[in-house]
């Protein structure tokens, strides 16, 4: 599938002037929840992204998102796969927490999905989470990766601020490798415009 063509469609991929929360400007910004705001074309996302996971041979017994951002993705993938779902959500202490009655069993395969995979920050906490109760993360997976992390299939390598275990696959149905400035070299500053906020906290 045309994962760009995608995500054009459904306006998740801008094109303007921003200021990433990284305090770099870009020309590009992912707006990864507009890709999921009809179910129906997120479910053929995750299907496309469970075919990967299967035709990889990966045995999985649930997927777990961290709160917010990949819960809606978790959940369609954990659908697309016919396994469970769950979520872990940020503790208050810097790390990520099962609550809610969720349990995992020892030994239980999880793969840990986002919508997007940057650095992986919140995805490790989550692995790191399931992994403090026992259970075995087999897997990452993200609708997008922004090209930080190496994906299975991709020639894309992996960047130092990768944080990603690199002995536990990243499965993704695209990269989207935009070009970053400082504001004091960013070519639009300097000719004049001013970068917009377009996240979650804008
Ligand atoms: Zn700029």
């Amino acid at each position: 599938m045309d994962v760009e063509k995608a995500y054009k469609d459904a306006n998740a991929l801008l094109e303007g002037h921003f200021l990433l929360a990284s305090g770099n400007h870009s020309a590009r910004y992912l707006q990864s929840a507009k890709v999921l705001e009809h179910p129906k074309k997120a479910a053929e996302l995750t299907d496309a992204l469970a075919k990967m996971i299967r035709d990889a041979g990966i045995e999985v017994d649930t997927v777990c998102a961290p709160a917010l951002g990949g819960v809606l993705a978790g959940y369609e993938l954990a659908r697309s796969l016919d396994v469970r779902s769950i979520f872990v959500e940020k503790d208050g202490k810097g790390g990520m927490v099962l609550r809610r009655g969720f349990e995992i069993k020892p030994g239980e395969k999880v793969i840990i999905c986002e919508d997007i995979i940057t650095t992986g920050g919140s995805a490790l906490k989550a692995a790191q989470a399931i992994e403090a109760l026992g259970g075995e993360v087999v897997a990452f997976a993200s609708l997008a990766n922004r090209g930080f992390c190496k994906r299975v299939g991709s020639s894309v390598t992996t960047k130092p601020e990768c944080k990603l275990p690199s002995n536990i696959p990243l499965f993704s149905l695209a990269d989207f490798t935009f070009e970053m400035y400082t504001p004091e070299t960013c070519p639009m500053c300097k000719e004049g415009s001013t970068a917009i906020k377009p996240g979650s906290k804008g």
